[in-house]
């Protein structure tokens, strides 16, 4: 088989590929994806807002564009989806929270920018869980997502919506944020693809901050090489925001003879991501694909990282106390919805804070905020910071001897919706695979082990900072090596009624 004729047909690469040589329009195909969203969008709910109008118009321009002999951007006419914590200008950015439910951003993110200077459509914007918190989208103050898998499941969270938008066929490509995993995680529950690049890699400018010194905006998608794609047009510094580096995107080309060769390449399995609890579903396909990579070359080494243990503590120390201080700004003064009262505006502020965050965002506030107190601060924000600096040497070490670590993205697989509500500390407790990588600042990536049955789950590709091309490598013959076709949900599967694509 030819390597062209392998690119899925709704691939983002062969959407662009088509609306450039003019063999499909770009109005055409934001309408077929419309037609699946309308159609099944009910049962799936991975979507808050839609921009129909908007969309139509921005793919008829650039048909136009195309008749007129320009020459179109790397992702022209290619549909997308945007986690609703992105801000897109003209356009209601809610955090899926009411204190924002009218909230229409002035401005692009500056990823939400660079995608539609590469000639993207904007379908719409996606559930999340309020503020990003959360491993379920349940979250979500207007409506919990399901998985297009099964749909009494959770599709993950945060970027639930974006993952189980891609799962179920509405768009070939969405954007999430990750924290503590909030891509990588639902990209294993949904069976997609979902890169959480290195901190600094991609801009953070117009994506609502929840906890900044962890936050990264990803891509998620079907395939490897789409996620590449995309991350390629993401990447790069941004004048906005000065965490961004200016370290250069390693473009080296594989040739696509020898994508399943790895010999060379030395890949550690940290002993501490495969514990005693691992579900067997998500063991079974983990090391099914663990041994494929040694079938092709691959150098495989036990190494240890001995601190994991400590990263979900760690991590909800310092994100919680972040994020009570970035949601200071929703004070209905600044931003937000307000609940007047005359009597004087601090009871206006708590009125409208009560009324306005919901019950997970307001426990991470507050222990965010007990955490950072006189008196606390030492022995909880200072110690987590210390044992960060641990979990970073962790990964030094590890990367001293190997070029990237493989392991599972979650410990589970897509569970019941509603199952873990009442239990927050089992729904942290999802995070426990994916935190780390946030916390050391590396890049990790979640691609689906295609013969896992009959539910999704991830293989995690950790790499180094900046180690992003090895992970490309790395999931690229991951998918080569794999005994099945790319997986499809039943939803992406079933025939839109009434003749849509
Ligand atoms: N599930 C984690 C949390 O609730 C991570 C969220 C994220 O990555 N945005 O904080």
């Amino acid at each position: 088989m030819s390597a062209a004729a392998s690119i899925p047909e709704d691939s983002a690469r062969a959407i662009a590929r088509g609306v450039r040589d003019g063999s499909r329009s770009a109005e055409a195909t934001a309408r077929s994806y419309f037609d699946r969203i309308e159609a099944f969008d009910d049962r799936v709910q991975a979507f808050l807002t839609l921009d129909r109008e908007g969309a139509l118009a921005t793919a008829r321009e650039i048909d136009r564009r195309r008749e007129a002999g320009e020459v179109l951007g790397p992702l022209a006419g290619v549909p997308i989806a945007v986690k609703d914590n992105l801000c897109t200008k003209g356009l209601r950015t809610t955090c899926a929270s009411k204190m924002l439910d009218a909230f229409v951003p002035p401005y692009d993110a500056t990823v939400v920018r660079r995608l539609r200077d590469a000639d993207a459509v904007l379908l719409g914007k996606t559930n999340l869980d309020e503020f990003a918190m959360g491993s379920s989208t349940e979250n979500s103050a207007y409506n919990p997502t399901r998985n297009p898998w099964a749909l009494d499941r959770v599709p993950g969270g945060s970027s639930g919506g974006s993952a189980a938008a891609v799962a179920a066929g509405f768009a070939p490509l969405s954007l999430g944020s990750d924290t503590g995993g909030s891509i990588r995680q639902p990209a294993s529950l949904c069976g997609v693809v979902g890169l959480k690049p290195t901190y600094g890699r991609v801009s953070r400018y117009g994506l609502v901050a929840f906890a900044s010194s962890l936050d990264q905006v990803g891509p998620i998608t079907n395939d490897v090489a789409d996620a590449e794609l995309v991350f390629s047009i993401l990447a790069g510094p941004d004048p906005n925001d000065d965490t961004t580096a200016h370290s250069t995107l390693d473009t080296t080309k594989r040739s696509p003879s020898n994508r399943s060769d790895l010999s060379g390449l030395r890949i550690g399995i940290p002993s501490e991501y495969f514990p005693d609890t691992l579900a067997a579903e998500v063991r079974g396909p983990v090391q099914a694909a663990i041994d494929r990579l040694r079938g092709a070359g691959a150098d495989l080494r036990e190494v240890t990282l001995p601190h994991t243990s400590a990263a979900i503590a760690t991590y909800y120390v310092l994100a919680n106390s972040e994020a009570s201080s970035n949601l200071a700004r929703f004070d209905a003064v600044r931003y937000g919805r307000r609940v007047d009262d005359p009597a004087d505006s601090l009871a206006m502020m708590a009125k409208s804070r009560s009324a306005g965050l919901g019950p997970e965002v307001k426990r991470r506030i507050m222990l965010g905020t007990f955490a950072l107190s006189a008196g606390y601060y030492d022995a909880y924000y200072g110690k987590a910071l210390a044992v960060r600096d641990l979990l970073r040497a962790d990964f030094a070490n590890a990367f001293a001897d190997v070029d990237a670590l493989v392991a599972p993205t979650s410990p589970l697989v897509a569970f019941p919706l509603g199952s873990k509500v009442a239990d927050p500390v089992s729904m942290y407790l999802c995070d426990i695979l994916t935190a780390s990588a946030n916390l050391a600042g590396i890049p990790a990536l979640s691609v689906p082990c295609r013969d896992a049955k009959p539910l999704p789950v991830g293989l995690q590709i950790l790499g180094p900072h900046f180690g992003e091309s090895t992970l490309f490598r790395i999931g690229a013959a991951h998918e080569e090596l794999s005994p099945e076709p790319l997986p499809r949900s039943p939803v992406a599967t079933t025939a839109v009624p009434g003749g849509g694509s």
